[in-house]
């Protein structure tokens, strides 16, 4: 069966396990192409007017793999880790799409939910799948089982790359020949090893921090991975302070459990699954003083992202950290928002705190 998944709001985070679960039963996987002007437009006619610029975009993905798909693939999202929840948007997602756009072929709805988890340490995903193989009529117990650690197995070589510096879109690529991946991989341990004269070499901005000979200024562009890493969300920002000769690092390229670790520290807790991964992956950084400034994405009337930025900003002026908020809805324009973007790369420069 081709299984359509939209290249919108978790891909980001998760879509490796659902790829490498759903290949195990002989699935194709096929993936929307990129935001585009003409994608997002679809998307915005089909949905509320309240709805925030991701959900929009999500329903344009949605509605690009109508007629290429035998089922459309849509987790319901609540909880992804224990104690904590997903925005409501991503809830009510599937009962949205269902209403709004009946021409879609059949939904694969999966609810993935930690605080119901079946299996220790699945966050909600061994139940999900479960569901998703009765759904897809696959397979017995053992064959779920089977596609469970596939996927699992996936998504922990996905969340490698990006801790060596891979950008989650390179990463997704790489996964679909992932021999020349661990060729590389091993390329450069080895290379690296040489420079080191045989030390171990530290994960991208990792655990184990940044390299002492940073070839370029290092920005924290902090906001929802479907924020930051969807150029066609955030006009090719990242690419943009890229040719700026700003070095960008992402909630990714620092170890999870380091990030929680930091974000504990809090004295109130953040509820929110990213929005504490956020706040955790700033004080990480801001710990190891490995940022020159941070750039806060964010969408227009997201509620958890206002008080994220809030957050993160509090601690940033603390530290005299320059911080920037830069929020994008369907009418921000790109010249204004450029200019936003290179004053503050300038103002950095010019702080001589690269
Ligand atoms: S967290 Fe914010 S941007 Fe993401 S779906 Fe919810 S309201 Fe939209």
């Amino acid at each position: 069966m081709r299984v359509g998944y939209p290249r919108a709001l978790l891909y980001y985070h998760c879509f490796p396990f659902w790829k490498g679960f759903l290949e195990h039963f002989g699935h194709q996987v096929c993936v929307s192409g990129q935001t585009t002007k003409k994608l997002l437009e679809s998307g915005i006619e089909k949905t509320v007017g309240e709805a925030c610029l991701p959900v929009k975009i999500f329903f344009g993905h949605a509605l690009a793999l109508k007629d290429s798909v035998d089922a459309v693939f849509l987790p319901r999202l609540v909880s992804l880790e224990q104690k904590t929840y997903i925005c409501p948007k991503f809830m009510g997602l599937p009962s949205m799409i269902r209403a709004s756009l009946p021409e879609l072929p059949p939904l694969i709805e999966v609810e993935v939910d930690a605080r119901k988890d079946g299996l220790r340490g699945s966050n909600g995903l061994w139940r999900a799948a479960c569901d998703a193989a009765v759904q897809l009529g696959d397979g017995s117990a053992r064959q779920t089982k089977a596609a469970f650690h596939a996927g699992q197995s996936m998504q922990k070589e996905y969340e490698q790359m990006l801790l060596a510096g891979l950008d989650p879109n390179q990463a997704i690529a790489s996964l679909d020949c992932r021999d020349s991946w661990d060729n590389r991989e091993r390329d450069r341990q080895r290379s690296s090893g040489r420079r080191n004269g045989g030390k171990a070499e530290g994960r991208g901005t990792g655990e184990s921090g940044l390299s002492n000979n940073m070839p370029k200024p290092n920005i924290l562009l902090l906001g929802h991975p479907y924020n930051v890493h969807d150029g066609g969300f955030n006009l090719g920002l990242k690419t943009r302070l890229s040719g700026m000769h700003f070095r960008v690092t992402t909630m990714e390229s620092v170890p999870a459990r380091n990030a929680l670790y930091e974000a504990d520290k809090l004295s109130k807790a953040i509820f929110w699954s990213l929005g504490r991964r956020m706040v955790g992956t700033a004080m990480h950084l801001f710990a190891a003083e490995q940022v020159a400034g941070v750039m806060h994405l964010a969408a227009f009337g997201c509620g958890p992202d206002s008080m994220i930025g809030e957050v993160v900003e509090r601690e940033a002026r603390r530290l005299s950290i320059p911080f920037i908020s830069l929020v994008l809805d369907e009418h921000t324009g790109e010249a204004g928002f450029l200019t936003r973007v290179e004053a503050f790369g300038e103002m950095l420069t010019r702080r001589g705190r690269l």
